[in-house]
């Protein structure tokens, strides 16, 4: 068993801004990371040799390695656990990770702990969604950063907000354009009607500058940019996927396409998180799963955590605040929540809702009677697959709504959430390694 001072699940920004900060405070730190780098959604490392061919945003490069070299400062205080699954909490209080390197469960008892899990991505379900060739917009952003490859063929981009804007261009600038860029919004209608938003949106500096370098690749690249413009059917052909579109005055286009990315907007990841807590071992949440704020927010939030957990342990630390980043960064995700706010079209009963186990809106329809979000899960078996909801809670708790049973994303997942929060193979549980 591990007993550093501080555990931090999760590798991104928030994490391992706490991390640095609370091992230059003197305290050990274990910082456990699921994947083999550290990173998080935004900083994906390129796999192969040299630089990587796609070209990153200079702001985000220079906080990232700044970050970076800490890490190397830091020395024995901070220990690296990568290829660590966060797995959930024991009855008695141990965490436990599934170390897929050493191939068994491990657990750690720390003094206090920080969750730094990051966000997920929002797709709203479509009939055709669960299809292969179909993907998530930062899905297809990890794949082209880690590869530094463009995938063949003709894509389409669609759904809403920022990240699929910048998706476009990557993939413009990495040498295969989207055949078009769809978004439901109309940011630019929006704006004239509340020009409070825009000059949020406006005002916000190095967000704005890095929309604007992308408009830019996307014009250069004549990759046309349709607002208001949904995607209402994906069905599978015998080579690659037709893609059917209405737009605001009702037109419909139909794409065939390789691939198709879908974004539908960000959430905080909170999935059988334990309960922040000042009492007893101190828990605390960091960046994405707490708020999504963006990276640079990750990183203050981060350091505000630390704070949090230096304080709880009687630890003297510096009395920086972080009020003001995070309010304007808070500020601007409301502004581009308004710009690119879009009619939420209503979810046929084929549509698959569940990815995991392939669970339809139809039988959705079959669970009347059904009062709880409880009951939901254990006779519906919705958020009983490998996502445990992550994906597919906001979507049935839309669904509940409508039968008229209120409840929270999150309560699907139960009030004591139970582990393991993701898959484990049983030969790692045989090794559980609990020395
Ligand atoms: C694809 C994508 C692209 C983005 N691009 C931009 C952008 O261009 N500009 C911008 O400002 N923001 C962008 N964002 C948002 C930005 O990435 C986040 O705001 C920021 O990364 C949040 O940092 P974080 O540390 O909170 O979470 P993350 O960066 O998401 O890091 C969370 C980490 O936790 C790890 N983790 C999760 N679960 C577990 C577990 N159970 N066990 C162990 N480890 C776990 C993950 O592997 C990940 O490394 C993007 C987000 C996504 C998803």
């Amino acid at each position: 068993m591990w007993q550093p001072d501080v555990l931090v699940v999760g590798g991104g920004p928030a994490g391992v801004a706490a991390a640095v900060d609370l091992a230059g405070m003197g305290l050990s730190v274990l910082l456990a990371e699921q994947r083999d780098r550290l990173g998080g959604a935004i900083h994906r490392a390129y796999v192969g040799a040299g630089a990587s061919p796609v070209r990153r945003n200079v702001h985000h490069q220079r906080d990232w390695q700044a970050l970076l070299d800490r890490v190397e400062q830091a020395g024995a205080r901070l220990t690296l656990q990568l290829q660590s699954v966060f797995l959930g909490v024991e009855g008695d209080g141990r965490y436990l990770l599934d170390d897929r390197a050493a191939g068994c469960v491990r657990s750690v008892r720390p003094k206090a702990v920080v969750m730094a899990v990051g966000g997920v991505e929002r797709v709203l379900p479509i009939p055709g969604w669960e299809l292969p060739g179909v993907s998530t917009v930062g899905g297809m952003q990890v794949q082209l950063k880690e590869t530094g490859e463009a995938p063949q063929g003709p894509i389409l981009v669609a759904g809403s907000g920022p990240l699929p804007l910048a998706l476009a261009a990557q993939l413009a600038a990495a040498g295969n354009p989207p055949l078009a860029l769809l978004e439901r919004g109309t940011p630019f209608g929006t704006a004239l009607v509340q020009p409070g938003a825009a000059f949020n949106g406006l005002r916000s500096g190095p967000p704005l500058a890095e929309a604007l370098a992308y408009a830019r690749q996307l014009w250069r690249s004549r990759v046309p940019y349709r607002t208001g413009c949904q995607v209402t059917a994906i069905e599978a052909m015998a080579q690659g996927l037709r893609v059917t579109t209405v737009n605001g005055r009702g037109q419909t286009q139909v794409y065939e396409v390789a691939h198709l990315a879908l974004h539908d907007g960000l959430d905080a990841n909170q999935t059988g998180l334990p309960r922040q807590t000042g009492a007893g071992l101190p828990v605390v949440w960091a960046g994405d799963c707490r708020e999504v704020l963006g990276a640079a927010a990750a990183v203050q939030d981060g350091r505000q955590a630390a704070q949090q957990v230096a304080k709880a342990l009687g630890r003297p630390c510096p009395g920086a605040s972080f009020d003001a980043p995070l309010q304007s960064a808070r500020r601007l995700q409301a502004a581009l929540r308004t710009l690119y706010q879009a009619p939420v079209h209503d979810i046929t009963p084929e549509t698959v809702v569940c990815r995991c186990e392939g669970l339809r809106a139809s039988g959705f329809a079959a669970l009347q009677g059904a009062g709880s979000a409880h009951e939901i899960r254990v006779v519906g078996r919705f958020a009983m697959g490998a996502c445990q909801g992550r994906f597919c809670a906001r979507a049935a708790q839309a669904l509940a709504a409508q039968t008229g049973v209120a409840f929270e994303p999150q309560d699907l997942n139960g009030s004591v959430p139970r582990w393991p929060l993701r898959p484990v193979s049983v030969a790692a549980l045989a090794a559980y390694a609990d020395e």
